[in-house]
């Protein structure tokens, strides 16, 4: 479902991504590890269409992400077909800026109805399935204000499910949260995997990546150092630094 080949990223003479080549079948659940700085959130921003990238090419559902190919050349894609392709791309953030000023059911049915023209009905229908899948059917009419991280994180996973994306992107997605509300959060990420959706989440959960994960992904410095089953990688690790990163996160 996802192809990356030889992506580069400068950020001005900051090399970023350093030819990244990673694959993530459908149903597939693609881990990413590594250290601060190694360019995770960079790659999911490239994914996701945030980003422009320097090189190489990203493919989501074989087709091209950012760019149209005519002849082997490149164009840029317009904002409206930008807009299009994000809009099968969910993504879950570090912090889960949620509309302070709407409730989470309104948060859940903004996108739908804006952009995708849903009914309000409709949208409402959905929603509170949604909220029911991340355990909160009780908390529909609450403001983010009066919800736990955890609590607001689930409806920002419920959110992002409203658009109906074939992928969905995880940067971080606990590592705001008290230790106490990390469970709940990475159950409902458990569930959805379950459900068959294909993902990749950047986390220092190893247990998660271990449990969940079909892929592993070392990243350091912009280059992808190893990537294979989670199992494997965990206990045998084959490159020096993803051995010193693990035995920091363990
Ligand atoms: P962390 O674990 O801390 O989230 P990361 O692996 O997600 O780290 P990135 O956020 O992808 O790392 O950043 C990789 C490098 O790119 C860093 O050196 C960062 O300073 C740089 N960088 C990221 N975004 C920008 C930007 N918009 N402009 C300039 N440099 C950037
Ligand atoms: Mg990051």
């Amino acid at each position: 479902l996802v192809k990356v080949e030889g992506v580069h990223k400068f950020f001005g003479e900051h090399h970023v991504l350093k030819g990244i080549d990673m694959t993530v079948a459908p149903g597939e659940v693609s881990v990413i590890i590594g250290p601060s700085g190694s360019g995770k959130s960079t790659l999911l921003r490239c994914i996701n269409v945030l980003e422009t990238i320097s090189a190489g090419r990203i493919y989501v559902h074989d087709s091209l992400i950012g760019y149209r190919e005519v002849n082997g050349k490149l164009h840029d894609l317009s904002t409206k077909h930008i807009a299009a392709q994000r809009r099968e791309i969910g993504m879950v953030f570090q912090r889960f800026n949620l509309f302070p000023h709407k409730t989470a059911l309104q948060n859940v049915i903004e996108a739908p109805t804006q952009v995708k023209r849903q009914s309000k009905a409709a949208a409402k229908l959905k929603a509170l399935e949604l909220l029911e899948m991340v355990g909160l059917s009780d908390r529909a009419d609450f403001y983010p204000a009066q919800l736990s991280g955890g609590q607001q994180q689930r409806v920002a996973i419920a959110r992002a499910l409203a658009m109906e994306p074939e992928l969905m992107l995880f940067d971080e997605p606990t590592s705001a949260l008290d230790p106490e509300l990390v469970g709940d959060v990475l159950e409902v990420m458990k569930d959805l995997a379950k459900s068959g959706m294909t993902m990749i989440v950047v986390t220092h959960e190893i247990g998660f990546a271990r449990e969940v994960g079909d892929t592993l992904t070392f990243m350091d410095a912009g280059v992808v150092v190893e990537s294979g089953n989670p199992r494997e990688i965990i206990a045998n690790p084959q490159h020096a630094r993803t051995k010193e990163f693990l035995s920091r996160v363990l």
